[in-house]
């Protein structure tokens, strides 16, 4: 059997969501047991306000991921913009590996740079600009030090701002920047690009330096599963009902 790799993120999990929970826990225990690795590459969770926030769905979350990384195949996660305030204590508690928010893998043979993408998104100026300071040392820790209820607030109302400001944006300033794009592959000096965020699932062919290379892009989970797998001689970008 081929040795392969999957990679999901933009699920935005939260307890009103069962069928997208349910999607997941199927994934996890029947297709990525067969997998060399899982990459979560972002917004697996809908908001994330702190891993002092250990209610019965996170707690279940976190025990579906601990049983494959229990198994033997590792599970590596990339912040998001909803749950960049996870921390050490709820990776542990997964047994999740944390990556830094950009990161280079050998997939098979091919470096590929990953990341959430929203570092992409450079047009939306005011959220590029909440995310250095949400990224910063003094504001998570500002966060995590007032009480759950008020951080939940918080989150809550922040999550209704960003709802409102989107349905102004247009649709070129919520996708990514192609010249950041060619920028930061090679700045990473790759000819592969995996990210998720935009909600836009594609595979864009591109050359760089003279070079074939590819941006493929995860899909959220809204209305079905979407999942990659990677192996040597290519990909399989497909989507699962829920
Ligand atoms: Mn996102």
């Amino acid at each position: 059997m081929t040795a392969f790799s999957y990679f999901i993120s933009d699920l935005h999990l939260c307890a009103e969501r069962d069928d997208i929970t349910q999607c997941l826990f199927r994934f996890l225990t029947d297709q990525a047991p067969k997998a060399e690795a899982l990459y979560v590459l972002g917004d697996l969770f809908e908001m994330w306000i702190g891993d002092d926030d250990l209610s019965q769905f996170n707690l279940s979350i976190a025990a579906v991921f601990k049983r494959l990384s229990d198994s033997g195949i590792p599970v590596y996660f990339i912040h998001g913009n909803r749950d960049f305030l996870i921390r050490d204590k709820f990776a542990k508690l997964a047994g999740m590996t944390l990556l830094p928010e950009q990161a280079v893998v050998n997939l098979y043979g091919t470096p590929t740079l990953i990341m959430h993408g929203d570092e992409l998104c450079t047009k939306d100026v005011v959220y590029q600009k909440f995310r250095k300071k949400a990224r910063g040392w003094w504001w998570p820790r500002l966060m995590l030090s007032l009480p759950l209820k008020i951080r939940r607030n918080i989150a809550e109302k922040g999550r209704k701002t960003s709802q409102k400001n989107h349905t102004k944006l247009t649709a070129e300033i919520m996708d990514v920047t192609p010249d950041d794009v060619v920028e930061s592959m090679q700045e990473h000096k790759v000819q592969r690009l995996i990210h998720g965020h935009t909600h836009r699932p594609a595979i864009h062919d591109l050359t760089l330096d003279n070079q074939p290379a590819q941006r493929i892009v995860l899909g959220d989970w809204y209305d079905q599963g979407s999942i990659l797998k990677v192996y040597k001689d290519g990909f399989d970008l497909t989507s699962i009902d829920f």
